[in-house]
């Protein structure tokens, strides 16, 4: 079983918008995922449900073979704490926060001594490339300084799964290609799982398999 991620015939509406329509997916340890499709698909719904952020409305979806949609929110909250560290796009750091503070976080979340925490993110930021910018604020900070740290906030817990929505979307090819490497290179040392959304061509070229959406159910073929 281990830390395979799997959702069988997921469904989720915004009201009249059907983002899933009974999608079911397996996504095995390891495993690179890169999730694509046009705007609007079901995309980041998927990733929601698959992070335990959302649960569908029907269907069921597991990791590590328990179920994961069925937990009520504070058991979901603790699971992604402890299993799963999670990209969004823009970073979404907490802007009072120093970037170091940020990536601490997850840390004092998990009841880590503030120091302990703090020495653990700098060496982090440090492996991300964003030392620099330890103990600037996220508003001083470039879009792929935002990133960087970003990351280094979602890896510091070792996580078993790493999630991503458009983790590359608002940089350029270049600071993008920098995110996505350190991304890959941090899930490799820690044997985690990597699952992406993107549509961006050059993220899906570095995964092992695409999950390619189209109109909230996935299609064999890729776009
Ligand atoms: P993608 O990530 O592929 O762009 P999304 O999963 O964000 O697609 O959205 C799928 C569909 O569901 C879209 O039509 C979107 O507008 C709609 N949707 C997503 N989240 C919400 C929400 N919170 N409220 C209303 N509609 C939503
Ligand atoms: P992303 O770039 O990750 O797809 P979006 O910018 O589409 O995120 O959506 C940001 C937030 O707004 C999410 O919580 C999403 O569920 C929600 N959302 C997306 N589409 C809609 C919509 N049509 N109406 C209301 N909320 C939406």
């Amino acid at each position: 079983m281990m830390s395979t991620l799997e959702a069988w015939q997921i469904e989720k509406a915004f009201g009249r918008t059907h983002a899933l329509r009974g999608l079911s997916a397996t996504i095995e340890p390891g495993e690179v995922v890169a999730i694509t499709g046009p705007s609007g698909s079901g995309k980041s719904t998927l990733l929601h449900c698959l992070s335990g952020i959302m649960r569908p409305e029907t269907g069921e979806v597991y990791y590590a073979g328990q179920r994961v949609d069925t937990l009520d929110e504070a058991a979901r909250t603790r699971l992604r704490r402890e299993h799963f560290g999670i990209v969004f796009q823009f970073g979404r750091l907490v802007p009072e926060l120093t970037a170091a503070e940020n990536v601490a976080l997850p840390l004092l979340f998990d009841r880590h001594g503030r120091e302990e925490a703090m020495t653990v993110a700098r060496a982090w930021l440090e492996e991300a490339g964003a030392i620099e910018v330890a103990d600037a604020r996220p508003l001083e900070l470039s879009g792929g300084q935002l990133q960087r740290v970003a990351v280094a906030r979602a890896l510091v817990t070792a996580p078993k799964i790493i999630f991503a929505d458009e983790p590359t979307g608002a940089l350029d090819s270049v600071a993008g290609e920098r995110v996505l490497s350190l991304l890959l290179a941090a899930a490799r040392l820690n044997n985690a799982t990597v699952v992406i959304v993107t549509h961006d061509n050059q993220v899906a070229a570095y995964a092992d398999r695409e999950i390619v959406l189209r109109d909230g159910v996935t299609t064999g073929v890729p776009a």
